[in-house]
């Protein structure tokens, strides 16, 4: 185990006056993992990672990294680096003197702070861009830079406030590819806050599901998406029906529902073609929706319309029970 070089948050609390933003949080970031906190605005993911930072003061408990309490040096001293959500560059600097802006604070010699920064733009892909200014960039290449600007500092831990949520819906599909050869590449610790569960899915190794100031679930991607324990989880990741059984919530990926002979008793309110599946969308005697993701062929082989009664059906065991 590497345990030693892990960043591990102790009863980590923030209060705002009677606002609890961060409460009592317990969570070990492996190195070298790649990781999203996950859930809806003003769940504490911001608070969380500016108290990782240090742009933010801790009411309780502790940040250790490498074994030793950050929680009360400056951000400088850290070993973290954070890439802001509005990665604001400063416009009357070079991309390369952007880049190499904390070094020249530290008092590295221009030399030596022009030759890091090249390497972290030739990282990024931007070597051809350091003499421009910012306003000369598109905002992806912005986003690089600003990238760059906090990677230069060779931090252990990468912070990133929702990085792709000022890019449009392809520029940000390919930055996310980027981050996630980066994290591979540096081998260091990346933690990517953001409320798309796609975004989380496509990028972590292991998410972590924020609610309420708290952590509601965290584990590997795919173990928090194809197990959630509670119903706001199997709602927050999608893909899954939360519906009543026996008395108890069960969560059913909308995948696993099969229209069949027997079943639970529905009638189908919408059908949705959507290339490789077909989104149809019931609702049982109970009054609960149900969606089941059909592959288009099995679908047209016995096509329904809204109106018609039927089946819904699933093989024995996919339906897990919900934590209360
Ligand atoms: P998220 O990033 O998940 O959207 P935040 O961490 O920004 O959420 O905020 C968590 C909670 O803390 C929210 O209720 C927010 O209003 C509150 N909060 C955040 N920053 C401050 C602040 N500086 N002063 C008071 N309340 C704050
Ligand atoms: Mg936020």
């Amino acid at each position: 185990m590497r345990s030693g070089q892990d960043l591990e948050l102790v009863h980590l609390t923030k209060r705002y006056g009677d606002t609890v933003a961060v409460r009592d949080v317990n969570y070990v970031f492996h190195n070298g993992t790649y990781v999203c906190l996950l859930g809806p605005s003003g769940c504490g993911k911001s608070t969380t990672l500016r108290m990782i930072a240090g742009h933010e003061s801790v009411s309780d408990g502790s940040i250790v990294l490498d074994g030793l309490d950050i929680a009360h040096l400056p951000p400088a001293k850290r070993g973290t680096a954070m890439m802001f959500q509005s990665y604001a560059l400063f416009p009357h600097l070079s991309v390369r003197d952007n880049v190499a802006f904390s070094l020249r604070m530290k008092g590295v010699d221009k030399a030596s702070r022009h030759k890091a920064a090249d390497e972290m733009l030739e990282l990024v892909h931007m070597t051809s861009f350091a003499q421009r200014l910012p306003a000369q960039l598109s905002g992806g290449q912005q986003q690089r830079v600003a990238l760059a600007r906090a990677l230069v500092t060779k931090p252990r831990v990468l912070l990133l406030d929702e990085p792709l949520s000022a890019l449009d819906p392809f520029l940000r599909i390919k930055v996310r590819a980027e981050l996630k050869r980066l994290q591979r590449e540096l081998g260091i610790t990346f933690i990517h806050v953001t409320h798309g569960q796609d975004e989380a899915l496509a990028l972590a190794d292991e998410i972590v599901v924020m609610n309420n100031a708290v952590i509601e679930q965290a584990g590997a991607a795919r173990d928090v998406w194809t197990a959630p324990k509670t119903e706001f989880v199997a709602r927050f990741m999608g893909g899954h029906n939360v519906i009543s059984l026996d008395g108890a919530k069960v969560a059913l990926r909308a995948d696993e529902v099969v229209l069949g002979d027997h079943g639970l008793s529905a009638t189908v309110t919408s059908v949705e073609y959507q290339g490789a599946h077909v989104a149809m969308t019931s609702m049982t005697e109970a009054g609960e929706e149900v969606l089941a993701l059909v592959p288009e062929g099995t679908f047209y082989a016995n096509p329904k319309n809204p109106g018609d009664a039927v089946s819904l059906a699933w093989d024995e065991g996919r339906a897990h029970r919900l934590q209360a």
